[in-house]
């Protein structure tokens, strides 16, 4: 799969990254808050970088499954994203980013795709642009050395 684009995806793909998802959670790290969490993201290459919650003592300094990911990806060369599926403990409620990962994911995806799921056998997809409107982003600060 080379040049994906989230037109791309279609119920195959969202189940798949689901699917590597729901694995990723499988290694989270979460003894204090006991809410295991995945996150699967599929880059334009048809790469899949997944992440897991990991907690910490000094809960502050804990990180979310989709940071995990996304930032692995970033440190990695990668920033050409397509979709990230994201899933917690209760398979029947979805599990949307956090405020912080929407902000993180927008720096680099604004309408990035984000699958969970459905709570059955489907899924939700949500383009980040909704789950954060009116974002601020690389664009404002852009504009601003503009202005100076
Ligand atoms: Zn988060």
């Amino acid at each position: 799969m080379n040049n994906l684009n989230p037109d791309t995806i279609d119920a195959t793909a969202a189940g798949s990254l689901l699917a590597a998802a729901r694995d990723a959670r499988t290694r989270s790290y979460s003894p204090y808050s006991g809410f295991p969490v995945g996150a699967a993201l599929l880059d334009g290459e048809g790469h899949v970088h997944t992440g897991a919650n990991v907690e910490n003592a000094a809960y502050g300094i804990s990180m979310c499954a989709e940071r995990t990911a996304l930032f692995h990806a970033v440190a990695s060369g990668v920033s050409n994203f397509v979709a990230i599926a994201v899933v917690g403990p209760a398979e029947a409620e979805s599990c949307t980013p956090c405020g912080s990962c929407r902000q993180a994911i927008n720096e680099f995806a604004p309408d990035l795709p984000v699958i969970t799921s459905d709570g059955s056998t489907g899924y939700l997809l949500t383009p980040l642009s909704e789950l954060l409107p009116n974002a601020f982003g690389p664009r404002n600060l852009s504009e601003a050395r503009g202005a100076r």
